[in-house]
């Protein structure tokens, strides 16, 4: 959630506020339950729910639970109740008189500063009563469950501290209703590394960008200041930052819930602001964590290891492997739109553009405090395993797949459908992204990175005066560049107008952003002894980049020489043999993890890349440009394709194409 605001904070530098026009939908959905305008600061709302019977014969016997943490305080930092809370009582103690709702909003916004001043991000005393009753009603609801099956239940939670003291609310009250339920709590680091990973710098950018654009429209304060103060001119002065006063109430309005402040305290904006705040918040939520048009295929593989635990979790069970009858998760909010994203799930997971997102999204009814996913697993003897998904206990369907009945899925349909959903293969962009730009510019790497490519290649060389430069062909401008001084060789342009890069030079750009994986391509040289020099000054070079590290850095290189000396210098990191003259097991028997051929060779012996996998080494491909063998390469399961056209890559690899 942090994030979320200092997206808007950083978003409300350089506009004094933006709104769209309003979605009737949305605007019934806030004015019919006005605190729903928190979106995941808005507490749990209990319905009454329903469960479709289930096919003859089922029971249910396994459950899988992921739960955001319940309510929270919020961050009490300038953007928020402080905001407030300052300007309202440095205006009395000056004695500007504030209207009744004035003082209201005073006392309100100094409560929850006090109450949760150094306790930022904390369960609230709602939050633990949430997943009590969460608890209280999962068990109600699948007695079979618990108490004639197995009484394992193993619970896990990220190391938050308001995850876990949500898993202890839940758990506690599990064991209130069966005290002899066999109950296994724990935290730590390798919990987190799955169960809330999926952080992804190049979706935020991306995000940030697309609301950026947005088109802005200001916010009536004047409605306000006559709200708040006896005289609106008085109390203006005392105001430094529009927007951040107004977004100060918005934050006190929006963690008022969590304070058990029923009342809704969004009354003292102007409808207008509040649309606008909850749009920000919940798109870029949206945009930043879901299945959107804009980020989803760079975002939903972040959630894989999620999903592969819980999916291994409950084959373990199926199997008998495990006794277990209950997996309960305890994490956040960006894994949990992650995981249903990835799942495919209705409301949630719909794949929608900005704009779509914006006129249609149920933000809090999709992801208020203690959300959570319920995968009800069910058997009967002698027939396959049905599972139901339950998104904050409604029942919810995946309609990219048919279902047996009602919203029971066949489990081995899910789990088809699960392996097709994130593409194995990664894209690397040939030379950087560059339609439009220069191959081999510093654009072109800036575009591979902005687009979301796992990689982008470059090609370097050394000049005679020991420097590395990034270019394709051994000559530029008739300058050979083995040869020249970087002197000489800077004398050049590329076709973007950029001088030639030097290593250095592309390697800045390459360390803002850590999600593309930076190709080094190191050229054949004169001979070995160059080689050697060459291989030595890129390290030195990355090294002081702090970019000597297996995941931010690939190696290939058409000289057997090179690659071997990587492979000894730099364990641990990817290098891959380009020239094609070597089946997989020779490149392995030489020391070499790797091999990037061009895709001809794959043609004439597809059964390469099984035998390179099986050997442990990886496999990338070049340069792959044409629809129909970009579909072969991915069909063969290599690792990377290397391409001119990473947006037809993507197309294809996601068989939207
Ligand atoms: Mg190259």
């Amino acid at each position: 959630m942090k994030r979320y605001l200092s997206a808007l904070c950083l978003l409300a530098v350089c506009l004094a506020s933006y709104a769209q026009e309003q979605s009737p939908q949305i605007v019934q959905f806030l004015k019919e339950f006005p605190q729903r305008a928190g979106f995941n600061t808005h507490s749990y709302e209990f319905i009454d729910v329903k469960d479709t019977p289930a096919p003859k014969g089922y029971k249910a016997f396994y459950i899988s639970h992921y739960g955001r943490h319940g309510s929270r305080s919020d961050w009490a930092g300038n953007y928020t109740y402080k905001v407030v809370r300052d300007i309202l009582a440095q205006a009395k103690a000056d004695g500007v008189a504030l209207t009744p709702a004035g003082d209201s909003l005073l006392r309100e916004s100094a409560f929850i500063y006090e109450k949760y001043d150094g306790m930022d991000g904390r369960l609230t005393p709602r939050g633990v009563r949430e997943h009590r009753q969460l608890a209280r009603r999962m068990y109600n609801r699948f007695p079979e469950v618990f108490r004639n099956g197995s009484k394992k239940i193993r619970a896990v939670s990220s190391t938050t501290p308001r995850c876990i003291v949500s898993m202890n609310g839940f758990t506690a009250q599990l064991l209130a209703l069966q005290p002899d339920l066999d109950m296994d709590l724990d935290t730590g680091e390798k919990f987190y590394s799955y169960i809330a990973q999926g952080e992804n710098g190049t979706v935020r950018a991306r995000t940030q960008k697309a609301l950026a654009a947005r088109p802005a429209k200001p916010m009536d304060a004047q409605y306000v200041y006559k709200t708040l103060f006896q005289n609106p001119d008085e109390g203006k002065k005392y105001v430094q930052n529009e927007y951040a006063f107004l977004y100060g109430i918005y934050a006190v309005a929006k963690v008022a819930e969590a304070n058990d402040i029923d009342d809704n305290l969004f009354r003292y904006l102007p409808f207008d602001a509040v649309y606008t705040f909850h749009e920000q918040n919940f798109l870029s939520a949206y945009l930043n964590e879901c299945n959107s048009k804009l980020n989803g295929d760079i975002r939903l593989p972040l959630n894989k290891p999620l999903v592969d635990s819980l999916v291994v979790q409950a084959d373990r069970v199926i199997s008998g492997a495990s006794r277990r009858a209950a997996d309960l998760t305890f994490g956040h909010d960006w894994p949990f739109l992650g995981l249903c994203s990835y799942l495919g799930l209705e409301g949630v997971g719909d794949r929608l553009s900005t704009e779509d997102a914006a006129a249609q999204w149920m933000a809090s009814w999709n992801c208020p405090f203690a959300a959570n996913l319920q995968m009800i697993f069910y058997r009967k003897a002698g027939a396959p395993v049905l599972v139901k998904f339950l998104v904050n206990e409604r029942e919810t369907a995946i309609p990219a797949l048919q279902a047996v009945q009602g919203p029971y899925y066949n489990w081995a349909d899910v789990k088809a459908f699960l392996t097709t959903r994130v593409p194995h293969t990664q894209i690397v962009a040939h030379r950087g992204f560059w339609k439009g730009n220069a191959q081999n510019s510093i654009a072109s790497l800036t575009q591979a990175q902005e687009f979301g490519c796992w990689g982008s290649e470059f090609d370097l060389h050394l000049t005679a005066d020991d420097q590395v430069v990034v270019n394709h062909d051994a000559t530029i401008g008739g300058t050979q560049i083995q040869t020249s001084s970087l002197e000489e060789v800077r004398k050049h342009t590329l076709k973007n107008g950029e001088t030639v890069p030097t290593l250095e030079e592309y390697l800045k750009q390459g360390g803002k952003n850590k999600d593309c994986v930076l190709v080094l391509e190191l050229k054949p040289h004169a001979n070995a002894q160059r080689e050697d020099v060459f291989i030595g000054k890129v390290l030195e070079s990355l090294k002081a980049n702090k970019l000597l590290d297996p995941k931010r850095v690939a190696f290939i290189s058409f000289s057997y020489h090179i690659c071997q000396e990587l492979a000894k210098k730099c364990p641990g990191f990817t290098v891959q043999y380009l020239e094609g003259d070597k089946d997989p097991a020779t490149v392995h028997a030489d020391g070499i993890n790797g091999i990037d051929y061009h895709f001809s060779y794959f043609k004439k012996h597809p059964e390469w890349v099984k035998e390179a996998h099986a050997l442990g080494m990886s496999v990338n491909v070049w340069t792959v440009d044409n629809a129909s063998d970009i579909r072969a390469m991915k069909e063969l399961g290599v690792d990377q394709i290397t391409t001119n056209d990473p947006d037809l890559t993507r197309e294809i690899l996601f068989g939207r194409r």
